[in-house]
């Protein structure tokens, strides 16, 4: 099982770690129930990473397969694409990293990318240029054999598959998982290998290892390996490079605010009289207003003042926007499906505003407000204004 080991330029994003941590519980599970001993390898690219190989041992790899190069330093798609895709390709190298590789290796198992920006785009291109399959966003992994009876891929005949991945991934708000699995041709007509099954895996839903440290012990007593792979680049694949580079923070400080506002598809009775409500809200409060990710589509009619100002992805909290950690988080109108949850369930304190007992966003909060907005938020500015004037 191969995980894409991601930083910033030299800072372990979190998800490198849960993804590690799920790759070994998976594959020691895996190994004990097949009686094999394969291995969760960490692909590493950057510049000056070596010390990180380390951390990715302490995480949970096997070994870690790195490239050090300066065109690596931030990614770049075609050159980690590239890059990616012959490491995980070169039988020897893999060999070096995994002893037990077996002579007919041609492709990974597994593959595992975090579900952000970076992850999401590589994996997506990786698996292109590997011939397979890709799952996206997913939240829950699990191997198991299965028997499938398919028109085209099985000749509708029942065909046993073994080690299967079972690919989870939230739809439907969270209320509903899809099962996605990537699997062979059987049927002789169409045959065709699939490997490896791959996925991007959303951050902060896996359990990173308790670090134990001694990764350099490890290394030095051959338990665990470090291997480099050296790069080579063309000018064609140097036909794009980075002059500068600047991060854009946009103005509204979302993460900086230690008070947030969050509103959701729950406004839709009358969007532009409850956006004025939760506006004055927030402004009574000091805090800033975010938005769930279908309020960025701009699903319902308002002005174009309400519109410009807060339904924009700027404001989305979630696995595809912010990511934050408010002393108070307040949830107008937001079911709380995974997606979402994962944005902001570092907050202190959560509030939520629902009419539906069992939204999942009950579970998240420390105070559930059960009932409507347009009820329960005049109530709420009353009190505070009273508390303010006493
Ligand atoms: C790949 C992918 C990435 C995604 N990324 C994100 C992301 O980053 N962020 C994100 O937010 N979503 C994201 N989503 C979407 C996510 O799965 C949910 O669909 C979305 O979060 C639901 O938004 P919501 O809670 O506003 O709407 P809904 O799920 O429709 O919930 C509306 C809630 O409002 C309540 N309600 C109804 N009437 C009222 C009322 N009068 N007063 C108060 N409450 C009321 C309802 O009971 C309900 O719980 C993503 C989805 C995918 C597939």
């Amino acid at each position: 099982m191969f995980v894409l080991f991601e930083h910033d330029d030299g800072n372990a994003l979190n998800v490198s770690y849960e993804m590690l941590g799920e790759a070994r519980r998976l594959m020691d599970e895996f190994n004990g129930r097949y009686a094999l001993d394969e291995k969760v390898i960490a692909v590493l690219l950057g510049q000056n990473v070596r010390e990180l190989a380390y951390r990715a041992i302490d995480a949970g790899a096997d070994a870690v397969i790195f490239a050090d190069h300066e065109e690596l330093r931030y990614p770049r798609v075609n050159l980690y694409t590239k890059v990616i895709s012959a490491i995980v390709r070169d039988r020897s190298l893999v060999k070096q990293a995994a002893q037990s590789t077996s002579d007919e290796y041609v492709k990974p198992r597994y593959m595992l990318f975090g579900a952000d920006s970076i992850g999401r785009h590589i994996s997506s291109t990786v698996l292109a240029e590997l011939e397979s399959g890709l799952a996206s966003d997913v939240n829950k992994l699990v191997i198991d054999d299965v028997t499938i009876t398919h028109q085209y891929k099985t000749n509708g005949k029942p065909e046993l598959y073994k080690h299967v991945l079972f690919m989870y991934r939230p739809d439907f708000s969270g209320f509903l998982w899809t099962q996605i699995l990537c699997l062979d041709n059987k049927n002789p007509a169409i045959a065709r290998e699939y490997s490896p099954q791959a996925c991007s895996v959303i951050p902060g839903v896996f359990k990173p290892l308790q670090y134990d440290g001694d990764a350099r012990k490890r290394v030095e007593e051959g338990y665990a390996r470090i291997v480099e792979y050296k790069p080579e680049f063309n000018s064609d694949d140097l036909r794009y490079r980075i002059v500068r580079r600047q991060i854009i923070r946009d103005e509204i400080g979302l993460e900086d605010s230690k008070i947030v506002v969050a509103f959701g598809r729950g406004i839709k009775d009358d969007p532009e009289d409850n956006i004025r409500m939760i506006e004055g809200f927030a402004q009574l409060i000091n805090a800033k207003v975010a938005i769930s990710l279908p309020l960025s589509k701009q699903p319902f009619s308002v002005s174009s003042a309400l519109k410009e100002r807060y339904l924009i992805p700027a404001r989305v909290v979630g696995s595809s926007g912010k990511k934050i950690a408010p002393k108070l988080y307040i949830a107008i109108g937001i079911s709380g499906a995974m997606h979402h949850l994962v944005g902001m369930k570092e907050s202190d304190t959560v509030i939520a505003i629902n009419p539906d007992p069992d939204a999942p966003i009950k579970d998240e909060s420390d105070i559930f407000i059960q009932g409507r907005l347009e009820y329960v938020l005049p109530i709420l500015i009353e009190s505070i204004k009273g508390m303010g004037s006493s």
